[in-house]
């Protein structure tokens, strides 16, 4: 995918360098054909707004614009560019070019430009597969791993010191325990979409310093012997307490 798309628009952009290849030389009239927004593609299909641009002699004065037969407008200054729409023409294939006038009297034709006009939708034809394939990668990308993910829970012991590597660590906001991010990760502005590997829950997680994800460890240590302390019996907490009242 990440070839292809350059790719084409290399192929979109040569397209149209031919469609506007240079003749220009004195005392002549040359015309060049820009895309101001739409579609330029193969075969010299075209769809959108484009501008046709003449250069010719210092003493040009003024310029017809023509598609085939017909004038559609005419510039008597400077610069010698007019914008036109394909959508207000006929589809098919046409010829552009310009006549220009100069000051002292003559009549200068310029080079010709083959274009066919296509309509948005066949100009869409070639567009909306690129973005319905780019859409599908971005959301492959954050389903792949939700989906191969489901289910399974690690289970680390409480105070484990991780290693976070290149995707950094998050805490949960769950169970408060830390853990690695996956290198691709999907970004949700200053978060990521991570799945806690030990609660199984999704959410958006910040990346942590190490030394906070060093103190998530520390308090899970902590958090485990509270468990142990809260499980043991009250006489084992009545003789603990009396062992400890020993030292004091
Ligand atoms: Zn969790």
């Amino acid at each position: 995918m990440k070839k292809i798309v350059p790719a084409l628009f290399l192929a979109l952009t040569l397209t149209l360098l031919v469609v506007s290849a240079s003749f220009a030389q004195a005392d002549t009239l040359h015309l060049s054909m820009t895309r101001d927004w739409g579609y330029g593609g193969f075969n010299n299909d075209i769809q959108g707004t484009f501008s046709m641009i003449v250069t010719g002699p210092d003493n040009l004065s003024r310029v017809e614009y023509y598609i085939d037969e017909t004038k559609i407008g005419e510039i008597t200054a400077p610069p010698y560019r007019l914008q036109f729409v394909t959508d207000n023409y006929d589809l098919g294939n046409h010829i552009l070019y310009a006549i220009g006038f100069t000051s002292d009297g003559q009549e200068l034709k310029s080079n010709e430009i083959a274009a066919t006009f296509v309509t948005p939708q066949s100009a869409g034809k070639f567009i909306f597969p690129i973005l319905i394939i780019l859409v599908v990668a971005v959301l492959a990308s954050a389903l792949v791993p939700m989906l191969t993910s489901r289910g399974k829970l690690v289970s680390l012991p409480m105070g484990t010191e991780r290693k976070y590597g290149l995707g950094g660590g998050a805490i949960c906001s769950k169970c408060h325990r830390p853990f690695a991010l996956p290198l691709l990760a999907m970004n949700l502005g200053f978060s990521k979409l991570a799945r806690c590997p030990y609660c199984g829950k999704w959410g958006a997680v910040r990346i942590q310093s190490i030394a906070k994800l060093r103190e998530a460890e520390r308090t899970e240590l902590k958090q485990a012997k509270g468990e142990q302390i809260a499980t043991e019996t009250e006489e084992e907490k009545l003789k603990r307490q009396l062992d400890n009242s020993k030292f004091q």
